[in-house]
């Protein structure tokens, strides 16, 4: 919906609106927000709320801290009763931009690095990208201080029904939120592993998309809450059985229709489908730290749970990295699977785009599609099909991205420098703790 600010103005009157939410995120994809009163919604509204960026995750040093919320009047939602305690009164969110106090873009904001990889992308004579995400994510159990734990409470297998799945409770009042905030939901079910969900909303332009990523995650988690429950989008939180993906569709319009399709190609995919195509396999090891960037993302990359390991794409089969669907025409697009929801949907996508973009610009082939089950090839039969191995632990993720110059870029020397900074400190400390595998396996024995 777009808005004007005297629209706004207006619902949040007649709404009887009396506070609104300042949200953007950080580098590493948590959601921030600051809230205003009624008194503070015009100057809201008009971007003029100051808040203090020095204690935000890669936000600014202590002499520029002062920072401005710029609201994108696109993503203003009343937010449901079932989300907020409406006894307090009836709260509103506005989705901002980062500023410098002199209203320069703040290039730390990761909502800012998408922007500009999609004004690249249109610099092409593109519309924009598409981007559909399959996030998938566990509800667990709280012990009695209601403290996380991995205690599933369910049962169930894929697409099973209460009420073996008791999650789908909770399930289906996330959906209800979630269409009460304007989302369109495509499909909701129990995934293959006990306690496992996957919710899919529609596709949108690439900025949205994100935007949308961050709500759900938001949504996901508050309604668990709700129910006594603890969702979470770590990757592989349980040993043995599958983790949890975020399966990304993508597609570039340009004139209003699909540029990925074409009726006379082979495949019916079009030259631009084949560029982004060899674009995200070329760096698909340089973003893979943006799409996967926990030390326990790489767990869920390994053989045998429907998560990629490898480089490869295919018509068909899942078990390559990137797979397109049958769908033709407007519905022609690309599935990345590495991908997974402890991400920064900003950075992600903007990460996804400049290696398209990339791809596009050099006017990159792909190799040949494999048709093949890739888990069942081996090592020799994968060098002839020149498969490369995706970066298989963090550290190798970020040797990767700090050889990728065109990722950097995409990034911007702020984000990049603290992105590779954290990401450091990270494995240096899980690197030197001990860990319960190893206690299990040497203690005893040594
Ligand atoms: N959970 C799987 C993953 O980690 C995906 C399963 C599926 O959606 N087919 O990617
Ligand atoms: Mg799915
Ligand atoms: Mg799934
Ligand atoms: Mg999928």
């Amino acid at each position: 919906m777009a808005y004007t600010k005297a629209e706004i103005l207006k619902i949040l009157k007649e709404e009887n609106v009396q506070f609104l939410r300042l949200q953007f995120t950080d580098i590493m994809g948590m959601n921030k927000n600051v809230q205003v009163p009624a008194s503070q919604f015009e100057k809201a509204l008009d971007g003029e709320i100051m808040f203090d960026g020095s204690s935000i995750e890669g936000f600014t040093r202590i002499e520029e801290s002062d920072m401005l919320l710029k609201p994108d009047y696109n993503t203003f939602v009343i937010l449901p009763d079932a989300l907020e305690n409406s006894s307090q009164g009836r709260v509103a969110r506005l989705i901002c931009d980062v500023a410098y106090p002199d209203g320069r873009p703040f290039p730390g904001d990761p909502r800012y690095v998408l922007k500009r990889q999609i004004e690249e992308l249109q610099k092409l004579g593109f519309d924009n990208m598409y981007a559909g995400p399959e996030p998938e994510f566990f509800l667990f159990l709280r012990d009695e201080n209601g403290l996380p734990t991995t205690e599933t409470h369910d049962a169930a297998g894929y697409f099973d029904l209460a009420p073996i799945d008791k999650g789908e409770e909770a399930r289906r009042d996330m959906v209800n939120v979630l269409v009460a905030m304007g989302f369109e939901i495509e499909a909701d079910h129990h995934e293959v592993a006990p306690g496992q969900h996957e919710i899919d909303f529609k596709y949108a332009d690439a900025l949205t998309t994100a935007d949308n990523i961050s709500t759900f995650k938001f949504v996901v988690k508050r309604v668990a809450l709700n129910h006594g429950l603890h969702a979470t989008f770590m990757p592989k939180p349980i040993a043995g059985i599958n983790g949890s993906g975020m399966h990304t569709h993508l597609s570039v319009f340009k004139n209003g229709e699909n540029a990925f399709y074409d009726p006379t190609a082979e495949y019916q995919l079009s030259r631009t489908a084949l560029n982004f195509i060899a674009g995200l396999l070329e760096h698909a090891p340089g973003m893979v730290a943006l799409t996967n960037p926990l030390v326990n993302s790489y767990k869920r990359l390994t053989p045998g749970y429907e998560a990629p390991t490898n480089i490869a794409w295919s018509a068909a089969n899942r078990s390559a990295m990137i797979r397109i669907p049958a769908r033709r025409g407007v519905g022609t697009r690309a599935e990345l699977r590495m991908p997974d929801p402890s991400c920064n949907p900003y950075l992600a996508l903007a990460a996804m785009l400049a290696a398209g973009i990339d791809g596009i610009k050099r006017d990159l082939t792909p190799p040949p599609p494999i048709q093949r089950n890739i888990y069942q090839m081996s090592v020799r039969e994968r060098r002839r099909h020149k498969i490369r191995e995706l970066p298989g632990t963090l550290r190798e993720a970020t040797a990767a991205l700090k050889k990728d110059k065109v990722i950097q870029e995409a990034l911007g020397e702020h984000i990049y420098e603290h992105f590779i900074q954290a990401k450091q400190i990270e494995w240096e400390s899980y690197r030197t703790s001990v860990h319960q595998w190893e206690l299990d396996q040497y203690l005893a024995e040594y």
